[in-house]
């Protein structure tokens, strides 16, 4: 076969798996938002079954040996990278047996039911045993690797391909030696929360600051659409359709405000892909650390700085009517008020990291064998009263707070964290370029989009983070521009000492 033939036949099937994703990304986006819950076990059977189809075609042995075939001939750099990255996936799932596989799945399915009943019940002993074989059968599947690292090293990679514990362990050394001591300053002033902020705000109203927001991010509602569901999320179709969701909370109205603008951001972010990677692998598949680094360099870095609201702020107030005595100031002093909270998705941008320290840590403790899941809910407690000085009441509020322990996903939390702390190193190469807060002052969000566009978005997932890291900012991953940066904002914003 010459290389022609093989190159056609990959792109034939790289189109057929991006059709199948296309069919199960649209099925889920519409469960997620307006489909009846009447249908909901037809439609999940059917997604099962077109599911089953693209599995069976990613692991087809003839795929499989194309895909071998290509990673040893010369191509160009861009495809090199794409099958050097389905090669690494497939080499992690091909060994491993298919009754290890089912029963993996099934554990996570059950894990997933017990988990919930045992957070209502704040209940970490029923989940216990459940928690303790996750970890056992997630050691067993990764075992069947070809690769001889400890098993959360290689976790921690398979998120974040090219970031390393060494890496986690620097990055969250600093955030523990620097920013819980600087947060400590800050929770010691006892700043109560602006009453405006519970105020009730009509979903009208909230509905048209939205459409405000969009106007400003230069969120184009030709290839965008704004849905609702219980969990703001966005949804990648294509680069013209790429989707997001708020939810609307009457006396929480900047949630939806911040939700909105962290979602546009991952929509953007696939918005902006160049084209012609349109129905190939790395269209989209960039790292959860480098999806993140883009939402959260909206949300926080532009989305809560004076000069992103300076401009629409007047037109935000007379909107929104609970805000008709609260200056600009005051507004940006409460949009960023902090608080020592027990979960972290709704925690505010400075302590943010350290509800995922908590998990890292431990995390790293279970793998590596010092710790275990006997007493695990108390380790838990002890960290969150070290970190940030509050015990949680229950279990339900402390240690099984979050769904993705129960579906195995260990090495993931980490990514939270880390895309933060790129955004910051993002920001600080932007700056070089750009006037950042004169852009935002003048309601020039283009250029804002336009420098990410050039600089990270349009290359899709070619590239690694620390590569694409080095080639813009000149250095791999630096966690000090974040620490920095948080210092930097806070210290100002509660006039306390960096
Ligand atoms: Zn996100």
């Amino acid at each position: 076969m010459t290389i022609e033939t093989k190159l056609q036949q990959f792109k034939e099937v790289s189109e057929k798996i991006s059709a199948y994703s296309l069919a199960l990304t649209t099925l889920n986006w519409d469960s997620s938002t307006i489909a009846p819950k009447k249908g909901a076990a037809y439609r999940n059977k059917m997604a099962a079954l077109l599911a089953g189809e693209l599995f069976s075609i990613e692991n087809s042995p003839e795929f499989i040996a194309l895909i071998d075939d290509l990673f040893t001939e010369t191509l160009d750099d861009v495809t090199m990278r794409e099958i050097r990255q389905i090669k690494r996936n497939l080499d992690k799932s091909r060994y491993i047996p298919k009754d290890v596989f089912v029963e993996y799945a099934q554990l996570t399915r059950d894990a997933e039911n017990v988990w919930e009943t045992a957070r209502d019940n704040h209940d970490y002993e029923a989940f216990k045993p459940y928690l303790k074989k996750l970890i056992e059968m997630t050691k067993k599947v990764v075992s069947y690797r070809k690769d001889t690292r400890p098993v959360y090293h290689q976790l921690i990679d398979d998120f974040e391909i090219g970031i390393t514990i060494e890496d986690y362990d620097v990055f969250f050394n600093k955030l523990k030696a620097e920013i819980v001591p600087f947060l400590h300053k800050i929770i010691d002033k006892k700043i109560t929360e602006p009453a405006w902020l519970s105020r009730n705000v009509p979903i009208e109203q909230q509905r048209e600051v939205v459409e405000i927001l969009m106007d400003y991010l230069n969120y184009d509602k030709g290839s965008g659409y704004i849905g609702e569901s219980a969990h703001p999320f966005s949804s990648h179709f294509s680069v013209h359709d790429n989707r997001v969701t708020v939810r609307y909370h009457e006396d929480m109205f900047t949630s939806s405000i911040f939700a909105l603008i962290h979602e546009v951001g991952h929509a953007t972010y696939n918005g902006q892909v160049d084209e012609a990677y349109q129905g190939r692998a790395i269209a989209d598949s960039m790292t959860y650390g480098m999806h993140e680094s883009q939402s959260r360099l909206y949300e926080n870095m532009l989305g809560r700085s004076r000069s992103f609201w300076s401009g629409i702020y007047p037109k935000v107030q007379q909107t929104v009517d609970a805000l008709h005595d609260v200056s600009l100031d005051d507004f940006i002093q409460g949009i960023n008020h902090v608080a020592c909270s027990l979960i972290r998705i709704e925690a505010d941008e400075l302590t943010y990291p350290l509800h995922i320290m908590v998990r890292y840590e431990i995390e790293q403790g279970l793998f590596n064998g010092t710790l275990d899941v006997e007493g695990l809910d108390q380790v838990w407690s002890d960290k969150y009263e070290e970190y940030l000085g509050i015990r949680p009441p229950h279990n339900g509020l402390g240690i099984l707070q979050d769904i993705h322990w129960s579906g195995g996903a260990f090495g993931y939390f980490p990514t939270y964290a880390l895309g933060s702390a790129y955004s910051a190193q993002w920001m600080n190469a932007m700056r070089k370029d750009l006037d950042v807060e004169k852009c935002l002052e003048n309601n020039d969000f283009k250029s804002v989009n336009d420098w990410l566009k050039n600089h990270i978005h349009r290359h899709g997932g070619v590239y690694k983070p620390n590569e694409l890291l080095l080639a813009v900012t000149g250095e791999t991953f630096n966690p000090q521009y974040y620490v920095d940066y948080l210092k930097e904002k806070y210290s100002r914003l509660f006039d306390v000492s960096e």
